[in-house]
């Protein structure tokens, strides 16, 4: 089935009994068994719950993956990809991930005895000589990257990781499902922080990860029972309500993003600008090759922090917070906010300085967006 159609109708035809086209949301913690053996199939609702498990059933579908675990934060979702790992392993992943994966890494994954070894994955020979190092085990790849959206070639990396026999992980986030399947290039776990696009609204904190094969997938829903960090029914209804207009609302923000980006090429308070969707930048013939759209994220440096500063403060449509990938278009800080915790040298080394601004493009009207840009930028 088209995913278009996949999303318009999430949850819907999944309640025989009553008919109900939106999902019913199940707050059931415990489920009745007619008798010792009989069971509808569900006991426990961190085990699996009817609305969640629909959520999970759908995204899996979408993805083309065997199965999807839904999980109460993104964090919860990358933990269970990094549970996968075990004491000893080498883990080669991407050097500007989101600062709370880097932290996560870094404060957890390190005291799990694993290691890793942090490389731009938009420069393909670099990962392919750090793969052959001793001890690999695992390729984790976000792309594009946040906030400086490097893009990674997901089909020569696939295959590296496939050949040497390595669990390849992608956090999907900036492009979603509907612009990219990172399976069809050998992703073994495909992770989302589904309170960016997927969720949409900035009503709702929720993650997914989902497992190309069974094996995978009975690993994963074993690490989300038993470690617990569920999503709730009412948020899984949430997020399955939101999948309906996924595709939608990615075509606007593509559209607004790439409406702005060009506006921003030409002005001369602006430098350093990365949006993928533009033809000059970098990563654009990768992903034009290998996804159906570009994202809505972009970052670009100005001056001087206060130039910086001013801009943050000076903006009416665009609002000043820590989140991206909603209907309303944003505007961060990375240094003081989403990489606060990395370790300054390194923050230097990759560029996310205290005068790069990141913008989420949202769903409001271009012009608007691009008039508050020009009066704040002065
Ligand atoms: C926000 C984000 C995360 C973390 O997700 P939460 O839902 O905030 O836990 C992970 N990866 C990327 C790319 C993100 O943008």
């Amino acid at each position: 089935m088209n995913k278009r159609t996949i999303l318009a109708q999430a949850g819907a035809r999944r309640d025989p009994r009553t008919g109900a086209i939106s999902m019913p949301i199940h707050p059931s913690a415990a489920f009745r068994h007619s008798a010792l053996g009989q069971s509808t199939g569900f006991d426990y609702s961190r085990t699996s719950n009817p609305t969640r498990q629909v959520l999970e059933e759908t995204v899996a579908e979408l993805e083309g993956g065997a199965r999807a675990c839904a999980f109460a934060s993104g964090l919860a979702a990358l933990d269970a990809a990094m549970s996968f790992f075990s004491g000893g392993d080498r883990i080669v992943a991407t050097e500007d991930l989101y600062g709370g994966t880097f932290r996560l890494l870094e404060r957890f994954g390190r005291a799990r005895g694993l290691d890793f070894i942090y490389l731009d994955t938009s420069d393909g020979a670099a990962v392919l000589g750090a793969l052959d190092q001793p001890g690999v085990r695992g390729l984790f790849v976000e792309s594009p990257s946040n906030p400086l959206l490097k893009v990674a070639d997901l089909k020569t990396l696939g295959a590296a990781a496939r050949a040497r026999g390595l669990l390849f992980v992608v956090d999907n986030t900036f492009l979603t499902p509907v612009l990219c399947r990172p399976m069809e290039y050998g992703a073994d776990i495909v992770v989302y922080s589904a309170t960016k696009y997927l969720g949409g609204h900035n009503d709702l904190i929720a993650g997914l990860a989902v497992a190309a094969s069974p094996e995978l997938g009975e690993r994963l829903a074993f690490v989300q029972n038993a470690v617990g960090a569920i999503l709730g029914p009412f948020e899984s209804w949430l997020l399955l309500r939101s999948l309906k207009t996924l595709d939608l609302r990615l075509a606007r923000h593509g559209e607004n993003a790439l409406a702005v980006a060009r506006f921003l090429q030409g002005h001369k308070a602006v430098s350093n600008l990365r949006y993928p969707g533009l033809e000059s930048d970098p990563g654009h013939r990768i992903l034009s090759e290998q996804t159906d759209g570009f994202g809505a994220m972009i970052s670009f440096e100005v001056e001087s922090r206060a130039k910086a500063e001013r801009v943050l403060s000076g903006v009416k449509v665009f609002m000043f917070a820590e989140s991206l990938g909603a209907a309303e278009s944003l505007v961060t800080f990375p240094v003081f906010q989403t990489h606060a915790d990395m370790d300054e040298g390194l923050r230097t080394r990759l560029g996310i300085t205290d005068r790069l601004l990141r913008l989420s493009i949202g769903l409001e009207d271009k012009d608007d967006l691009i008039a508050d840009l020009e009066a704040a930028l002065g």
